[in-house]
């Protein structure tokens, strides 16, 4: 029998990596993790946790203007872009080593270097100029940034990487995409006093999502005084004599400090040495899994955002909690990527989970859709204009809520709350017997007892 160095080596210190490591580590399997940049990965380092921060810092304006109507005079503020990134730095740090500890704590060995397949058993280590082997080998080397080969001037461009550690908060900033990143960072740049310009492709921003709260999330950006350019892209980028000139297919000239591409992230599949392992990929670069995340090699794994599946951290750790299962419980289990509630923290928040509207009228021949648009209570007293919108999408046959969409404040955090209910299939007659808390904006979702319109067979009647 052959002996190997390690039950499990691990690339990427990811949220799927992190997780796949430290759980088998503390199994009793010897195991080793790689990481060849921070350990935390994206969501740690450069994503969904720094985007948070980023996301109360620039809530905070809105908040001191409020503040007028319910009584308060505040003095003049100012804001200092250096802090704000020097305590994003710290709290990082703190994380990382958290996850670095965590990995300790179960015996895994941590390495600070770059990985590479060599073989289906051997991994190189590229820092340290050797070689191991490893029984059961899980690939969790995540996503980059796309920065659009095609485009003149991409050089001068930023992405999400850069936007976390910019030396100066720039005067005005246009960003490219209509996607989570791009709308996120709109509403960021824009709320700590940036001029913002969004410039998407389509017809309208975040094209995976309902209709409704897309044209509203895009009326309250407008409002705030983003500027959105749909149906447009960028020609070419260019260093002018102050900040940059950003050629647009639709709209002339536009003069920024920074342009930020979000537009997507790839694999990090490129140099991995798949081929020479025998790990297949697809056209665009992804791991291909079956429906266990075993690749086409049958003792090499593959999770997270480095397949071509749902890039979320959640489902990232959600994957590597059933390899876990799969390979060291004698339990197969399958990864389940239906009904992921997910949200938008742009201002105001998208909080979302199941069908849209669109997908339900495809799927099911009636429809009952539930909406009610309201201005929640705290605006009431702030003089805000911002509305709520929150709709559900009910199989008329079944009686079951087949998705739940919420456009305002919390919204993501009702959505990890809907995601509960409709994951556990509920009627709405389930939601119409639970009793309303009052007084709260998500009282509505339990107080819509007649449809607003139903869908047959797709069309609005
Ligand atoms: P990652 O977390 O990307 O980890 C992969 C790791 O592998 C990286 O640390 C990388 O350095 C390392 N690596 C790569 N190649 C090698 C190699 N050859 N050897 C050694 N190490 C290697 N998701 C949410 O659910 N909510 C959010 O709010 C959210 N916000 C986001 C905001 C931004 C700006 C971005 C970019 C992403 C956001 N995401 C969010 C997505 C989320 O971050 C990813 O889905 C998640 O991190 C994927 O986890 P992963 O383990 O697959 O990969
Ligand atoms: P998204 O897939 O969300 O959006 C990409 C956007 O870029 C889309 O609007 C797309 O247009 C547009 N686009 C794609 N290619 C081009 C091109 N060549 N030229 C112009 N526009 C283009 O990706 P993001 O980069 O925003 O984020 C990556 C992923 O990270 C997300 O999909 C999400 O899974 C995760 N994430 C999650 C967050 C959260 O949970 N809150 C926050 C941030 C990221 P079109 O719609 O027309 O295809």
């Amino acid at each position: 029998m052959t002996a190997y160095d390690y039950d499990l080596f691990v690339i990427g210190g990811g949220s799927g990596g992190v997780r796949s490591a430290r759980v088998a580590a503390a199994l009793g399997k010897k195991v080793a993790i790689a990481e060849e940049f921070r350990y935390g990965g994206t969501c740690v380092i450069r994503g969904c946790v720094p985007k948070k921060l980023f996301v109360y810092a620039s809530q905070y304006h809105e908040h001191f203007e409020d503040s007028a109507g319910f009584g308060w005079t505040v003095g003049e503020t100012s804001f200092d872009w250096k802090k704000l990134i020097a305590a994003k730095d710290a709290e990082i740090t703190r994380l990382e080593g958290l996850y670095k500890k965590g990995l300790a704590n179960a015996n895994a060995e941590i390495l600070d270097t770059r990985a590479e397949l060599v073989d289906a058993h051997t991994v190189r280590l590229v820092a340290f100029g050797k070689t191991v082997t490893a029984k059961t080998i899980v690939i969790a080397t995540g996503g980059t940034p796309n920065h659009h080969g095609a485009l003149p001037g991409r050089d001068l461009c930023i992405t999400s990487n850069e936007a976390f550690n910019l030396e100066e908060l720039p005067r005005s900033i246009v960003i490219v995409g209509g996607g989570y990143i791009a709308v996120e960072f709109a509403n960021i740049f824009h709320g700590l006093g940036v001029e913002t310009t969004l410039v998407y492709r389509g017809a309208e921003i975040l094209s995976r999502f309902d209709h409704d709260l897309r044209h509203g999330l895009h009326e309250a950006m407008t409002a705030k005084g983003i500027r959105i350019l749909c149906h447009d892209m960028l020609k070419s980028v260019a260093k002018g004599d102050d900040g940059l000139k950003v050629e647009t297919l639709n709209n002339g000239v536009l003069d920024a400090d920074v342009v930020m591409l979000a537009i997507g992230r790839l694999p990090n599949s490129h140099g991995l040495g798949l081929e020479d392992a025998g790990v297949k990929t697809n056209e665009h670069g992804a791991i291909m899994v079956d429906d266990y995340s075993r690749t086409s090699v049958d003792n090499i794994y593959a999770l997270g955002d480095v397949t071509d599946r749902v890039q979320l951290t959640p489902v990232a750790i959600h994957e590597a909690m059933c390899f876990i299962e799969t390979e060291y419980k004698n339990n197969p289990t399958k990864p389940d990527h239906e009904t992921i509630a997910t949200a938008v923290f742009s201002q105001p928040e998208i909080g979302t989970v199941g069908l849209t509207e669109e997908d339900a009228g495809k799927r099911y021949s009636d429809v009952e859709v539930y909406r009610a648009q309201f201005r929640p209570m705290k605006a009431t007293l702030s003089g805000r204009t911002e509305k709520m919108i929150m709709k559900l999408i009910v199989d008329a046959a079944s009686r079951k809520v087949v998705g739940a969409h919420i456009l305002g404040h919390d919204a993501g955090e009702m959505a990890q709350l809907l995601g509960i209910t409709l994951k556990a299939g509920c009627t709405k007659d389930d939601f119409d017997r639970t009793m309303a808390v009052h007084p709260t904006a998500a009282e509505e979702l339990v107080t819509m007892y007649a449809p607003s319109y139903r869908l047959k067979d797709g069309v609005r009647v």
